[in-house]
């Protein structure tokens, strides 16, 4: 069973190898030879490639996996070994593309905050970390300017943003965090290695800080229309019910 973190609809889901497994190099003359497979994801039906190397020939492989070799070539036999070994749960695949490529925001108006985010994503996934940072703090940006908040610095519009009561006073901390490494990062100052995980944390802050501005406040509206809904629903039901009284109107307590 090939399992993994989907890339694209970020769920741990099972794949459905399609097809026969490739050879990158002619296992005949290689040893170890690469294969790469074509997956399906069960839950949103888009596509992954997994990377194998085999290191064993096709008889140790036959063996192990207790293939049958009547009436099949040895080509035929060692893909069918090698198709078997993708499905198992311990394989060592290596999954292209490796994670998410970027990020699906919902609740989200503002396209260019959206899809900027959505980059920043894009670049951590390719280990582009000190992009993916300077990434987040544009974003920051770009929120803050969203907001109307036009004046100054990303420090002030941030403050500004905490003022107005738009973000808690620990979401500024957060987005404080973002717009401190990515300075570092705009103003070229690179002495300092950035690792994968510096670069999630401040991915994180970022979602932290988007949930915050766009996809609560969206929430709680949708939350407030449902409540609104049920009310008038209730209201025209209860009319329905009462009786009309001698003078033609309706009465309800
Ligand atoms: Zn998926």
């Amino acid at each position: 069973m090939a399992s993994r973190i989907c890339w694209h609809c970020q769920q741990y889901a099972h794949l459905t190898q399609i097809g026969d497994p490739r050879f990158a190099d002619d296992p005949a003359v290689s040893e170890p030879s690469i294969w790469f497979a074509c997956f399906q994801c069960d839950n949103c039906r888009y596509y992954s490639t997994g990377k194998l190397i085999v290191h064993e020939d096709t008889k140790a492989l036959k063996d192990r996996l207790n293939i049958h070799s009547i009436g099949s070539t040895t080509s035929e036999l060692r893909t069918k070994a090698v198709k078997r070994l993708f499905e198992r749960a311990d394989a060592d695949i290596e999954w292209i593309p490796e994670t998410a490529l970027g990020k699906e925001y919902d609740n989200v108006d503002n396209d260019t905050v959206k899809d900027s985010a959505s980059e920043a994503y894009a670049c951590y996934s390719v280990r582009a970390y000190r992009a993916a940072i300077l990434m987040a703090r544009s974003v920051c940006e770009a929120i803050a300017k969203d907001q109307g908040f036009e004046e100054g610095n990303l420090q002030k519009k941030i403050a500004q943003m905490e003022d107005q009561r738009l973000i808690s006073p620990r979401v500024k901390q957060q987005a404080d965090e973002i717009r401190y490494l990515g300075n570092d990062m705009a103003h070229g100052d690179f002495a300092q290695p950035v690792s994968a995980d510096d670069a999630h944390e401040v991915l994180n802050f970022l979602d932290v800080l988007i949930d915050a501005v766009y996809q609560q406040p969206a929430k709680l509206r949708a939350m407030q229309t449902a409540r609104e809904q049920r009310k008038n629903r209730k209201e025209v039901s209860e009319e329905e019910r009462v009786p009309p009284s001698d003078d033609g109107t309706r009465k309800i307590s």
